[in-house]
């Protein structure tokens, strides 16, 4: 369905849940978060009830999310339902990596062909220290067996932060010059609780471009038709991989914003970046009709902003309120 700006809106982010099995600095406190309560949490009833409703409005395309969707009980099951939905052609999961060896083969079976990992050092010590205690080894495993199982293409998310872990940039991109991986460099957002110094963090994509052009031969891949939403693909000559740069801040990609994301409380919400949104799971829950669902989810398209409003008006570090965990990444 169009939005008011023109835009196909086919793309909803589901937050399964606001849990995670990790802290990292910039997205929870050390001790977590209060959590959302068990009877507020959607039921996966209800967000497969919602995507039915959904998809005849034209959305197609679905990421699970979280907190860490691996950490949510029977998440396997969830997704073969989900992934029986007639009408849905892509249907992707964002992980931490921590649990993802043991599930590949499962999910993969049960139809989610596409996954992305974020990593964001690939040292073990800084790696612990980003977030809170995980493990770089279970990742790297969980890397490499979504890889064997199939997986296409397998996207790796680096958040990079000034002083953490820039002088790793050349690491990560070398990556893709030796695996047919898609490193994709993503800019620090000051997005709900961010246990940092954003502004002293915050490093823009031009930096890491500049950063990787000085080591490698690095050339912009030309898209006939953009087909990877905002990223701005690049490829080291000679390479198996692909590099990619998702910059909220720096360079906005709000005029081809085709998503709406669904949070584990089940408010759906038209921006990553503005604190809209309106709750769905009251009114599926008092049980109303759905045709009176789908015209709340009309609404939530027409409310979509034409921008976000971080980097605008002198206010680059306005901070977005809801957690990340929450609303899903
Ligand atoms: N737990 C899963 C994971 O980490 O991939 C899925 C949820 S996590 C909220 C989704 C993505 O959001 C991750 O790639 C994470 O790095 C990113 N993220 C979280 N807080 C962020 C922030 N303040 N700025 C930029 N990216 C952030
Ligand atoms: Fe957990 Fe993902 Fe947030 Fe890290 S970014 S704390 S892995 S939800």
């Amino acid at each position: 369905m169009l939005d008011k700006f023109g835009r196909d809106i086919n793309y909803l982010r589901v937050s399964v849940t606001d849990r995670c099995n990790l802290r990292c600095l910039y997205c929870m406190p050390k001790q977590g978060l209060s959590l959302i309560g068990h009877d507020d949490i959607l039921r996966y009833e209800e967000i497969l009830h919602i995507v039915k409703i959904a998809v005849p409005l034209g959305f197609s395309k679905i990421r699970i999310t979280g907190g860490e969707p691996l950490v949510r009980r029977n998440i396997l099951g969830f997704v073969s339902s989900l992934c029986e939905i007639e009408g849905l052609h892509d249907i992707a999961l964002t992980t931490n990596g921590i649990l993802l060896e043991s599930y590949a083969q499962a999910l993969f079976d049960a139809g989610v062909k596409r996954v992305n990992i974020s990593l964001d050092s690939l040292q073990h010590e800084k790696y612990a220290y980003i977030t809170r205690g995980g493990d770089l080894a279970s990742v790297l495993a969980g890397i490499e067996k979504a890889h064997r199982v199939g997986f296409v293409p397998i996207k790796i998310n680096v958040v990079v932060m000034k002083g953490l872990n820039d002088d790793e940039i050349l690491n990560f991109a070398k990556i893709t010059f030796d695996r047919p991986y898609r490193i994709r460099f993503i800019e620090l957002m000051p997005i709900g609780h961010i246990g940092m110094d954003h502004k002293n963090r915050h490093l823009s994509n031009d930096f890491v471009l500049e950063k990787i052009r000085q080591r490698y031969d690095i050339h912009p891949i030309l898209e006939k038709k953009k087909i990877d939403g905002p990223v701005r693909r690049y490829k080291i000559a000679g390479g198996y991989g692909e590099i990619g740069f998702i910059s909220s801040i720096s360079r906005h990609f709000c005029q081809s914003c085709n998503r709406l994301r669904l949070t584990a409380d089940g408010h759906l919400r038209p921006c990553l970046l503005s604190d809209e949104d309106i709750d769905l799971k009251t009114p599926l829950r008092s049980g109303v009709k759905d045709i009176e669902l789908t015209e709340l989810i009309k609404d939530v398209i027409a409310k979509k902003p034409m921008r976000h409003d971080i980097s605008r008006g002198g206010n680059p570090h306005k901070k977005c309120l809801k957690e990340m965990s929450s609303i899903g990444g």
